[in-house]
């Protein structure tokens, strides 16, 4: 590999009065970290690790204009002075690494969760509890200062320009649409008339700042919610957009309430470039395309097959902040790809929680110690090769120690590599493919599907001994189940055993809800690509109509009844990531799986399941049994070295099963590698 491998992606861009180094732009998260005390030197550092890591560009999380725009209670905005000197420790430290930053200002409307939210007309959204005032004619006006005061604030702080927030079903977005505005003054009725907000908030903003600060429009080119905009209206706002002072266009893709997955893992890599290269077609000024973009090569094609200008990721750089220099030094194969899980970021923003990232636990934790190299290297078997003895033993030898990872299964990655195997999750293989380059450069050794025992241990004579066995599944305690033929998920994962064509899985947990989705899978939907998947949610792939949505394809035949029987009286699924489980329950109602939460079992047997649903004595004829229900610490080697003398350290599940998951995995492997 070398270093030209993506020579479209590392071209400079020029903007004229500025040259952005690259054509990558680290798109707008927020991390939660801008309301913590002391925040703001955390994000200090965490977007000069980026800075330092070659990204051409970065936008800063969503930060409002003014207290009526602000996401949640107590969210960062910039309305006064008073918020400039923390701004400036993050413009400082980008620029003191050779980057440069954009702040985004998004204003939330209706989107705000608090209770005096404002919006262009007082319709409450689906996703939000709380129904908006109506701003009156002066309040718009108010709210578009507000932008121009912020901005100004903005380049006072030292930001290289402002992305403005127009798509997403934010402020700017309501004012767009039918859907949200059905005001009739000069700030609704007409296109004309709904386009009006936006574009003043460019005009007054540009009127503030001058030529020379670059201002990007984040457009929402597909909205896929009814009453969204159409193809002409996206068009003749871009082209206003453009002819009002705006330096580079960025892709939107559906509001927060749109019913169409457009960032989780099974959405296709770039599946909606070929909006933006729709878009490209008709303005001049850059445009930038994204969501899913996770590689280098994804980028480099969108650009160099002439798509879009710049490509803009945001998770990815949650995953590894190097990840532009490692691409331009022809090191790609050591990149810490985003799997698109959401687990460690999305979803922990959206309950307040500071974000993190499954794959990198060390994102957002920038301004810590570096990892120490050991003080004594020792000679540390890591037995189990799951994402937690991954961890281990990639950073335990990064520190010194001279490492061996055992696994007795032939691949690495445990249950995250059985996980793999759902379709939709083949991201998952991107993490072992890193792992398996970052033991090679580490010096691990890795010994697949080798048993380690408490003899062979002692004989090789290891100092330490990590034992991340992981898990067990687990049987509960129902009438009639010791007696029955029944799998578990191992057996229909792993194994592949036979299924029949009635289907009766005992748990409906995460890995309840693979193993439905796994056996309820057809080749049209494994092997759809873009246009499938776009057909499966009802995506116009012409991009032309109203919001950009027509009727779903009719789902595939599926040869196989599924019921899903969960014990908690919960709705079934509701435990599932915050971000994508709609999503998985969506796919199992289309696929006619029965999911019953509250359920007693009154008898199970392999052919027939008797239960009490809601009050309602019930009985399935079922051809096969799966219990997901639980797993329970796989720990045997653990208790079989104690006291023999060597350090025994147990981690991730094999510690504690309950609630263990592949983000605590990795991030308890961090943790205990940092102290070997
Ligand atoms: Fe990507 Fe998952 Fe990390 Fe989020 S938590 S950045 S989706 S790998």
């Amino acid at each position: 590999m070398t270093a030209n491998r993506y020579p479209h992606l590392m071209t400079p861009l020029d903007l004229g009065f500025t040259t952005l180094k690259n054509r990558v732009l680290m798109g707008s998260m927020h991390t939660n970290l801008e309301e913590q005390p002391g925040g703001f030197d955390k994000l200090a550092a965490f977007y000069a690790a980026r800075a330092r890591g070659g990204v051409g560009l970065i936008v800063t999380g969503g930060i409002s204009p003014n207290a009526e725009g602000v996401v949640f209670a107590g969210a960062a905005k910039m309305d006064d002075e008073g918020e400039l000197p923390h701004h400036r420790i993050v413009t400082d430290a980008v620029h003191a690494a050779g980057g440069k930053i954009c702040i985004q200002l998004l204003h939330a409307g209706r989107y705000a969760a608090i209770k005096d939210a404002v919006a262009p007309s007082a319709i409450r959204a689906p996703i939000s509890k709380v129904v908006p005032r109506e701003l009156s004619d002066a309040e718009v006006e108010k709210q578009i200062d507000d932008y121009a005061r912020a901005a100004r604030l903005a380049q006072q702080a030292g930001y290289d320009g402002v992305e403005l927030m127009g798509s997403e079903g934010y402020l700017i977005n309501q004012f767009l649409a039918a859907r949200t505005n059905q005001r009739n003054d000069r700030w609704g009725g007409s296109y004309e008339n709904r386009m009006r907000f936006p574009l003043e908030v460019i005009r007054r903003v540009r009127e503030r700042v001058g030529d020379e600060f670059i201002l990007i429009y984040r457009l929402s080119m597909l909205d896929l919610v009814e009453e969204g905009s159409n193809w002409d209206e996206v068009v003749t706002l871009a082209k206003a957009v453009e002819q009002a002072g705006v330096n580079i266009i960025n892709t939107g893709i559906g509001w927060h309430e749109a019913r169409v997955p457009t960032i989780a893992s099974s959405v296709p890599r770039a599946a909606f470039t070929g909006v933006t290269a729709k878009l490209k077609a008709e303005v001049g000024v850059p445009v930038i395309t994204c969501n899913r973009i996770n590689t280098p090569e994804v980028g480099e094609q969108a650009i160099a097959s002439g798509q879009a200008d710049m490509i803009s990721m945001a998770r990815p750089f949650l995953a590894d902040p190097e990840f532009v220099a490692k691409a331009a030094a022809g090191r790609a194969d050591e990149i810490n790809t985003c799997i698109g899980c959401n687990q460690g970021c999305l979803d922990h923003v959206f309950v307040g929680k500071l974000t993190t990232c499954l794959v990198n636990p060390q994102a957002c934790r920038e301004d810590e110690p570096e990892i120490a190299p050991a003080v004594e290297p020792r000679r540390i078997a890591v037995v189990g090769a799951g994402p937690a003895g991954m961890m281990v033993a990639a950073v335990a030898a990064e520190r010194g120690h001279r490492v061996t990872l055992f696994d007795s299964r032939t691949c690495l990655g445990g249950e995250f590599e059985i996980a793999a195997r759902i379709p939709g999750k083949e991201e998952f293989y991107e993490t072992l493919r890193y792992y398996e380059k970052r033991f090679e450069t580490a010096g691990v050794e890795v010994r697949l599907g080798q048993t380690a025992t408490r003899d062979s241990l002692l004989a090789e004579g290891y100092d330490d001994v990590v034992v991340a066995t992981g898990v067990r599944p687990w049987t509960p305690p129902i009438p009639g189940v010791e007696n029955a033929r029944y799998l578990d998920y191992l057996d229909v994962l792993e194994q592949g055993k036979p299924v029949g064509r009635r289907v009766a899985i005992i748990g409906a947990g995460p890995i309840g809800f693979d193993v439905a989705e796994f056996l309820t899978e057809s080749d049209e939907h494994v092997h759809q690509g873009k246009e499938g998947f776009m057909a499966e949610w009802g995506v116009d792939a012409s991009f032309e109509t109203r919001g950009s949505l027509v009727a779903p394809r009719p789902v595939p035949a599926v040869d196989r009844k599924v019921y899903m029987l969960e014990v908690r009286d919960i709705k079934v699924g509701s435990e599932l990531s915050k971000t994508t489980g709609w999503i998985h329950r969506e796919v199992l109602k289309k696929r006619g799986v029965e999911m019953w939460g509250g359920v007693t079992f009154t008898q199970v047997d392999s052919d027939r399941v008797a239960l009490v649903h809601r009050g309602e004595a019930k009985e399935l004829a079922v051809d096969t049994l799966i219990v997901c229900a639980g797993q329970r610490a796989r720990a045997d080697l653990a208790e079989e070295l104690e006291g023999s003398g060597i350090r025994v350290h147990r981690v991730g599940a094999a510690r504690d099963a309950r609630g263990m998951d592949a983000k605590l995995a990795f991030a308890a492997g961090l943790e205990l590698a940092k102290s070997l």
